[in-house]
Parts: C-alpha cells; structure tokens; sequence
C-alpha cells in the first residue's frame, strides 16, 4: 500500500459496519487508522489502514469487562473477578437494577427505613452476631472501623500484620488516610502478649487484628490468638476489630478450612467486630460485612464515612440472595465458590477426563492431550498456601506452552491457564458448567492460528 492507496475515511467507516458500533466511533476508529498508516508509509514502512482499522475496531466492539474462562484452578482470582455469583442471586441483582425497590423504605409504615435493614437482621441470624453491617468492601469497612472507632486516637497492631494487599491497600497507609495512629507492637516474627498490653493506654482507640491473607510467616514465630487478645482489650476498654479478609459465615472446617475464617467463630472467641469480603469464600457479590457489637456498629453507622462506603441496591439484591442460599441444607452444592472448594477429587478428575475427549476429538493429532493430578490455590487474598488436590487436562504443543497459552487467551472467549514446564493445564476444578462448549472453541481457534 502507499500513500495514495489509502481509503477515504467514510469509505473506510462502510467497511467497518458490521462490528455494530455507533457511526461516530466507526469514523474516530477509521480516521485514527488512516493517520496511523500514513505516518509508517511516509516513514518508507508497510501498513495496511484496512487491517488496522478491523483490529481497533474489533477490540473497541468487545464487551468489557471480557467473560473469559477460569482454567487456572485459582478459585478467588481478583484479576479474574473473584467469586462468580449463583445465578439465581445475579438475577436478583438484575430484578433490582431494572425496577424500584423498596431499598430504604419500611412499607409498614410508610416512612423511612434503614438502608439494606433486612440484610443485616439476616446476616446477624445467620451468625448470631448482635449485629451486623454491609459496605461497599472490606477495605471499605476497614477504613470506616478505624476512622469511627479509633476516633482520631491510637490504633496497635502487630509488625507481623502490617500488610500489603495488591493495588494501593498497604495497612500503614491507610491508617494514615482514616485519621489514626499507628502503633506497632513486637517484631516482624514475634508479637507477644507483653507487647500489646505495653502499648495499650488512654489514647488507644481500637486493638487490631489483620488476617495475613496473601503471605505466610513460618519458622520461629509467634502470635498472640484473638482469645488472648479479647481479654486484653477488654482489661483497657478498647473494642478489638479483627480484620479475617476471606471470611466464611458456615463453619467449613469438615473441608479442611482453617477455623480462623469462620466469622462467628472470631466472636464467640471474643472479637467485638470483625470485617470480611463479600467476594471471596463467602462467594457473594463485592461487599464489605462487618459483624459484632451493637455499641460499635451503631458508632460506624452514624460515622459521615458510612455514606462513601454504602453498598449499591445490585450488591444488597445479590448479597440477600447469596446469605438465604447459606440457609439451605446443602449450600455446597449449589453456589458456586463452595461447590468448586468442595468438589471431591474423583469428581473433578472424571470431568478432566471428559474434557479431555472432547478436546482430544477437536484437536486431532496437533496436540499430546493427557489427565494429570495438580494442585489447585485458593487464591484472591484468602489463604495463603491452602491447596486442594485437582485434576487438569494437560496440553503439550509441538512449539512448547507459552505460545498456546498466549492464542488461548487472544482466543474469542479468551482461557486463562497455568503453565508447568512443558504443558499448559487445564485445571478442571475453576471451569464452570457452561465453560465447556465455549473451551473447545476457543482451543479450536488457537490451534487453528498456530497453523496459519
Ligand atoms: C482482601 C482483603 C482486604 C480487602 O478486601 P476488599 O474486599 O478487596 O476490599 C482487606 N484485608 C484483608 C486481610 C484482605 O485479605
């Protein structure tokens, strides 16, 4: 192509129609090419308006954010979103975003009522919490906890709790934006007793506890149990918040889950309040929930903060949904965070093994497909080194796995994998049921691309 050969813009828009984008984005897209391929063609380069124009606007007609399948086993994956909802509770949410609802209104009385009431008389029944409170997310409800209790005041925490979670949630920081003082007691390895009751005195607002969510600390450690902590909080009259992350309402220790994300399980060990993410094992929407004491709750909701961090009516609809399905006998076998962390080995290994026919029938003889024993994290900031025994398809292209794994997620319905040294694994336990169909297609695609 040359100079002269490039199509005229509207021309060039035509050309673009069928991507079903407003015409005003198809002439942006088509000119934006145009400019972009004269300016290589001048340079003395090769370019193609037409293609280029096809490809931005291809990108430009995705949906965002993209639905892509989850084969890395990683079951809370924050990039990839986190817990995917039961459908049932995002039909909720849909019913709630398309209609009215009677979201902070008592229709007994007609007159105001309490912002998501219900949801917190649910969540307290459910866990026997005195009450309870939602928010937009857990960091959410940690800034608020800290800018309403610690009032100003001092904040102690462990040095063996000072997190870092992805993005800009470091703890110290954070304190710093709600207002506190950060007090830091023990050592990076060892917090004692001793060191907390030192640090606490009048101007101590708030005794802190912080799950460790994305590290672990072995060796010569030592920390001091929320038991032991309760009782020194409550000798000084300070309220003891413990931060768990990942936090279940139904015990799930029968499935090997440390007790320590067992919500109700933090209060009757003598938590006043603590705070957990809605999308992670709890498997809801993102929220933030905070359980425990009236005296404190009260103190969060009459906080300015409490309206910044408010949860919208899509979540509260969701997150409703997600709390009566806990009621059920069997909640693990319908929602989708528990299912896939409960799934039995055997289980997840036959529908490998059936994938992998049905991928080994649509790859032919371009790939070694086998069924091989993995292990699958947790992830998503909850667990650190939790992982339960799973089962991939496991893929050995002549060319090696990276290049696969890259055209699988360039892939129409994009697949996020794992590679392990010379496969790439499709880990069974992550993929939902409708996952299937959309794989093969997607792994059709890459393998045809490979040929071209
Ligand atoms: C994940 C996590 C948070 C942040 O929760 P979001 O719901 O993502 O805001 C805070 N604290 C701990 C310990 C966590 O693991």
């Amino acid at each position: 192509m040359t100079v002269r050969d490039l199509p005229a813009v509207d021309a060039l828009a035509d050309q673009l129609a069928a991507t079903g984008l407003p015409r005003i984005m198809l002439i942006e897209t088509a000119r934006r090419a145009i400019d972009t391929a004269r300016a290589v063609l001048l340079d003395g380069g090769d370019a193609d308006a037409v293609a280029l124009a096809r490809q931005e606007a291809a990108r430009i007609a995705r949906r965002r954010p993209q639905r892509v399948i989850n084969a890395t086993g990683v079951l809370l994956h924050t990039n990839l979103g986190r817990a995917p909802l039961h459908p049932p509770a995002a039909r909720r949410a849909a019913e709630a975003a398309t209609g009215y609802a009677a979201l902070e209104l008592d229709l007994a009385t007609g007159r105001r009522g309490g912002r998501a009431a219900y949801t917190h008389d649910l969540v307290a029944r459910l866990t026997g919490a005195e009450a309870a409170l939602v928010v937009n997310n857990n960091a959410g409800a940690l800034f608020l906890a800290l800018a309403a209790l610690g009032s100003g005041g001092r904040v102690v925490v462990s040095r063996g709790e000072l997190i870092e979670i992805g993005g800009s949630f470091r703890l110290p920081e954070l304190m710093l934006a709600a207002g506190v003082r950060l007090v830091e007691v023990g050592t990076t390895n060892r917090t004692h007793a001793d060191d907390y009751r030192r640090a606490l005195g009048p101007r101590t607002g708030l005794l802190l506890k912080v799950h460790r969510s994305n590290f672990e600390l072995r060796g010569y450690v030592a920390e001091v149990g929320v038991q032991e902590l309760a009782g020194i909080a409550r000798a000084h009259a300070v309220p003891l918040l413990e931060d768990l992350g990942s936090g279940t309402l139904l015990d799930l220790r029968a499935w090997g889950l440390p007790e320590a994300c067992w919500a109700p399980g933090r209060l009757r060990l003598g938590a006043d309040l603590v705070c957990f993410s809605g999308d992670k094992l709890l498997g809801g929407p993102q929220a933030g929930i905070l359980l425990g004491r009236s005296e404190s709750l009260d103190a969060l909701r009459r906080d300015p903060l409490a309206r910044a961090v408010r949860l919208d009516k899509l979540a509260i609809a969701a997150l409703d949904a997600t709390l009566r399905l806990l009621l059920d006998e069997q909640p693990e076998r319908s929602l989708p965070v528990l299912r896939a962390l409960t799934e039995t080995a055997p289980a997840v290994e036959g529908r490998a093994r059936r994938l992998a026919e049905r991928l080994a029938a649509a790859a032919g003889t371009r790939l070694a497909i086998r069924v091989e024993p993995t292990r699958a994290p947790v992830g998503g900031g909850s667990l650190p080194g939790f992982e339960i025994d799973s089962w991939a398809v496991a893929l050995r292209p002549p060319d090696g796995p990276d290049a696969l794994a890259r055209r699988l997620r360039r892939a129409a319905v994009p697949v996020l994998v794992r590679v392990r040294e010379d496969a790439v694994l499709l880990d069974a336990r992550t993929l939902l049921p409708d996952d299937e169909e959309a794989l093969e297609a997607s792994l059709g695609a890459a393998l045809a691309d490979a040929a071209d």
